[in-house]
Parts: C-alpha cells; sequence; structure tokens
C-alpha cells in the first residue's frame, strides 16, 4: 500500500497519463424511475440507483440469465456511461472480473434486503473492502468551471465510488424500498420510491404492461 504519485496539482492540466493519473468525469446520478431515458440500448439505467444497475447488467435472473458485461469491452462501456470515467484504457480481464463480482456482491446483498432477510456476512466485508479502495478528489477546473473528479486509478475509485453507493443505500432507510421485479422470469432489482411503496415491476413499459397482458389473457381464457 503505498502513495500512487501523490495527488499534487495541477495534474490534470498536465501529462496526467505520464503521473499515472486519470480522471473521472464528474457525473451526478440521476435517478431513472422509467423507461424514457436510456444512454444506450446495450445497458439499462432504471433502477433507481447507480448500484443496482450495476446488478442489473445480468438480465433476466429469474430465467435465463444474460450478462451483458460479457461482451467484449462492455465492462468499460458500462463505467463510462454509468458514471463517466473517461481516458479509460482497456480494461484488464482481473478488472472486468473484479467489477462483475462487485455486481454479484451487491446483487446478494440487494436481493437480501428486499426479502427482508439477514445480510449475508461474507458479502459484507466484500463490500467494505472494495468502499475502502482510494476514491477520486474533487477539483475545481477554473477554465471551464466544472468539477472533475481525479484518481490515481480511476478504475479502482469507479469500484470505490459503486460499492460506497450500495453501503449508502443498504445501510440506509431507503433499504426497505429495494424490490425486486414481479414478473418471474425478470426479477430485476430496483427501488420503490412510489408514495404508495407499491411498485412491482422494473418499468411499466416491460414487465408491467408484459403482466397486465398476461392477467387479460388468463381472465379471458376460460369462463
Ligand atoms: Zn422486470
Amino acid at each position: 500500500m503505498g502513495d500512487k504519485g501523490g495527488l499534487s496539482l495541477p495534474f490534470f492540466m498536465g501529462p496526467a497519463r505520464d503521473q499515472g493519473l486519470g480522471a473521472i468525469v464528474e457525473k451526478p446520478y440521476k435517478p431513472v424511475y422509467s423507461d424514457s431515458m436510456k444512454p444506450s440500448e446495450e445497458f439499462r439505467f432504471n433502477s433507481g440507483r447507480l448500484s443496482l444497475d450495476l446488478a442489473a447488467t445480468v438480465r433476466r435472473r429469474g430465467s435465463l440469465p444474460n450478462d451483458v458485461l460479457a461482451a467484449p469491452g462492455a465492462p468499460a462501456r458500462w463505467l463510462r456511461e454509468a458514471i463517466g470515467v473517461e481516458d479509460l484504457p482497456a480494461l484488464s480481464p482481473a478488472q472486468e472480473a473484479a467489477l462483475r463480482a462487485l455486481r454479484e456482491t451487491i446483487w446478494t446483498l440487494a436481493t437480501a434486503a428486499s426479502a427482508d432477510a439477514v445480510l449475508p456476512a461474507a458479502a459484507v466485508d466484500d463490500l467494505n473492502a472494495t468502499a475502502a479502495f482510494p476514491l477520486a478528489t474533487p477539483q475545481l477546473d477554473a477554465a471551464s468551471v466544472t468539477v472533475r473528479l481525479l484518481a490515481a486509478d480511476p478504475f479502482l475509485a469507479a469500484l470505490a465510488a459503486i460499492a460506497g453507493d450500495a453501503i449508502d443505500l443498504l445501510g440506509g432507510a431507503l433499504r426497505s424500498r429495494i424490490k425486486a421485479c414481479a414478473q418471474p422470469d425478470c426479477q430485476m432489482l430496483f427501488l420503490d420510491l412510489s408514495r404508495s411503496r407499491r411498485r412491482r415491476w422494473c418499468s411499466m413499459d416491460r414487465c408491467g404492461s408484459r403482466a397486465k397482458g398476461d392477467a387479460f389473457r388468463q381472465r379471458h381464457r376460460d369462463p
């Protein structure tokens, strides 16, 4: 464990790569509760939380799981779209595996939370260890008057940020609002921020309308 180059200024104005420093663009996470805002068709960003969006990169966990991060280059694309990591070189297989391991840790814990079950201790340990990686440092760019987050290791800082989001979620009052989509083959985890707390589907456009169609056909099948 050592200081990776020292976070001395002004590293993002100069040869950042030469110093082994990379940048993460500030991108405030905006919870999305419908399918209307999708940065891409490749990933879903509508769970309501960054950490749950990562968990949602395995689709249809309840039936035929499809790991969308298994596609070539997908983990780096997800990081770019989810938290704006820029200048990220191609991820190594170990880094891709680390992102997917964090995903499964989050999924394990959030699934337990959604069932009001005890959180598995080993997964809690993994999450805490990931959150302990050095976070990015916010810096104000004088020319553009924008915030840039700088980190000696942008990849680890990104993992720490995602783990931190999960810790905030699991350790706070919103834990009781984590739900799994009621469509059996989907089961995507999402945050129910509805006033009635009765949201059942990951999205109305997808599973909600499907469920209503199924119910309609059920009602009209037999007298
Ligand atoms: Zn669903």
